[in-house]
């Protein structure tokens, strides 16, 4: 017969452990946020061999007195919560009392800690769990926390760690994401007693912070964000969709000052990309969202990097506008290269109007081709154009690039990639301002539903035919397809259904029929816009190039593509090497 024993609490330590450090960066993680919880403004970090054979985190916070040192190593002991109640509105990064006893458990740990009022610090030691006496010991205020061959005792765990170089790439990420998290303390990193990160205290402000971790190239490929909704603020950084960048390394989410992974919040932020970036492209970003303390549980996960918001819609909707208005502002806006005001575009032309009057879906796209020739005219106020971002037209290079000049320099082109935006841009636009219209099938398509399509097919009624549904429920598992909208009238209806009734559960609302009406519009702009190799007149190119500075997401064609450089005169003067 089984025989069921209470665990000691060494083994319950070890347990923990394997959850709260699973491996040196994820101690070093627990460390710096003790200190951080500590009020210190500096925090010094030392490692050796990657953490694996030593990892030291010092800082100038509030101490401990000298009996709390043997408490902060027992288990779920804290100074930062005492009832459920302050669990709700928690502010401090740890709160569950079981970083220390855990690495304890596992480790050979050093904890020495000085008060503001106390005459000396003490030092108490710890060897896999079992922890020593207290003693007096040198040391400023603050704490320092020192763990030496972390899984000595425990070859299973130990075994599944990475060389000491892996380790500390896992360790400086961790760093990385501590010291962005808080700009305003000094934090110094050093390997293998080899100084390897200083970065300085800076105001709040995340500039200098972000500038030193992701580096110059980040920064000056990045667009500012500083949104406030009331109870919700988001700030910081996000690549302009032209920051070559394949990787996903460079994202960083803060929530209330805590690094987390978040599903909802990248899925706010792919979506607002989604119609600027290469598909195999990823945005790089540092943000950080503020809410209410009160409105997002951070305890629900042991190493406290998930949290779950309150009202996770609102949440959704207000990171995907926000960025989405960041990243539609005209690239001329955003990079600075807007020196004098744009004069205001005199609009003889037919062109645009055409554009945004056709008619979708009756109408035939083809059938409204334009003769761009003579429905594009320019004022002829304008004489070279450099006074405008996108400068005056000079030449046309081998039926695909269009040459101008502007004040800074010689600009180049994509001409169909450009137009392709613009199109597209007006398409959207032109479908924006007009209702939804909705196309009923002449059989509505039956299918088997979750109970939770069912839930959200009538709770959500209103939304769906506001975006162009009609779903009727027929039993408890079966929903049907009544109508769609009407441009989206040949896809398949049902996978669509799925597909926004599964995005409204998550997100609370659905861009489903957006990114599909978007695709479409998108093939359609593609194939209404100027081909390669159509020779075009000076004004017509400097028609397009006015109406690529007035349009939206511009500096990127449809598939995310660049659709113009600029090669200033220093640029040029250094290629040629002149004045060297
Ligand atoms: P938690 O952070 O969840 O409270 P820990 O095991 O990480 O649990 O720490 C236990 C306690 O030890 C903390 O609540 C805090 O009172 C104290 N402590 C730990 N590290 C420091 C530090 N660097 N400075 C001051 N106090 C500390
Ligand atoms: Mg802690």
């Amino acid at each position: 017969m089984a025989i069921i024993r209470v665990l000691p609490d060494v083994l319950i330590n070890q347990i923990a452990a394997g959850e709260v450090v699973d491996r040196p960066a994820s101690a070093l993680k627990e460390l710096v946020e003790n200190s951080l919880d500590a009020s210190a403004t500096q925090i010094s970090v030392a490692l050796q061999g990657g953490g694996i054979q030593q990892l030291c985190v010092q800082d100038n916070g509030c101490g401990m007195e000298p009996n709390d040192l043997l408490m902060a190593l027992s288990r779920h002991a804290t100074s930062k919560i005492a009832s459920f109640e302050d669990l709700e509105g928690v502010v401090s990064l740890g709160f569950r009392g079981e970083a220390l006893a855990s690495i304890a458990s596992v480790s050979r740990l050093r904890l020495t800690s000085r008060s503001a009022v106390a005459a000396h610090a003490s030092v108490i030691e710890a060897v896999g769990g079992q922890i020593g006496t207290l003693k007096p010991a040198a040391l400023e205020c603050g704490t320092c926390v020192d763990i030496t061959d972390i899984y000595y005792n425990t070859p299973a765990r130990r075994k599944f760690l990475r060389s000491a170089s892996t380790e500390y790439g896992h360790s400086l990420e961790v760093f990385q994401r501590l010291a962005l998290s808080r700009p305003d303390v000094f934090f110094i990193l050093s390997h293998n007693q080899k100084m390897v990160h200083r970065y300085a205290a800076c105001s709040d402000v995340p500039a200098v912070r972000a500038r030193d971790v992701l580096g110059q190239e980040f920064f000056e490929s990045s667009l500012e964000v500083d949104e406030n909704s009331g109870i919700l603020r988001l700030f910081g950084y996000i690549s302009k969709p032209s920051y070559s960048h394949g990787g996903r390394d460079e994202q960083y989410i803060y929530v209330n000052g805590r690094f987390v992974r978040d599903k909802l919040i990248t899925h706010a932020i792919r979506q607002a990309y989604s119609d600027v970036l290469h598909h195999e492209r990823h945005p790089a970003y540092v943000l950080y969202l503020t809410v209410p303390h009160n409105a997002v549980d951070v305890n629900v996960h042991p190493a406290k990097n998930e949290v779950r918001f309150r009202d996770s819609h609102v949440v959704h909707q207000f990171v995907f506008h926000v960025l989405d208005k960041v990243l539609s502002a005209s690239s001329f806006e955003k990079s600075g290269q807007e020196s004098t005001a744009i004069p205001s575009y005199s609009e003889p032309d037919d062109f645009r109007q055409r554009t945004m009057e056709l008619s979708f879906p009756q109408g035939d796209y083809h059938a409204h081709q334009f003769q761009v020739k003579e429905a594009l005219k320019i004022s002829d106020s304008i004489e070279n154009g450099e006074e405008f971002p996108l400068g005056g037209a000079i030449a046309q290079l081998h039926g695909i690039y269009i040459l101008s000049r502007n004040a800074r320099g010689l600009v180049i082109v994509d001409m169909h990639a450009a137009h392709e935006r613009v199109v597209y841009e007006r398409l959207k636009h032109a479908m924006d301002t007009r209702e939804v219209l909705m196309q009923s099938l002449l059989l509505p398509l039956p299918f088997v539903a979750t109970p939770q399509e069912v839930i959200t097919a009538e709770t959500h009624s209103e939304l769906l035919s506001a975006i162009g549904f009609e779903l009727a429920i027929l039993s408890p598992a079966t929903l049907a397809v009544r109508a769609v909208p009407a441009l989206l009238a040949d896809s398949d209806a049902i996978s669509l259904a799925r597909d926004v009734l599964s995005e409204i559960e998550n997100f609370g609302a659905s861009h489903v029929v957006d990114e599909q009406r978007n695709k479409l519009l998108a093939t359609m702009a593609c194939h209404g816009s100027i081909r390669a190799n159509r020779e075009l007149a000076v004004s017509e190119m400097n028609a397009l190039l006015r109406d690529m500075e007035e349009t939206e997401r511009s500096g990127q064609c449809n598939h995310g593509r660049p659709t113009w450089h600029e090669f200033t005169i220093s640029m040029l003067d250094r290629l040629f090497m002149r004045g060297e």
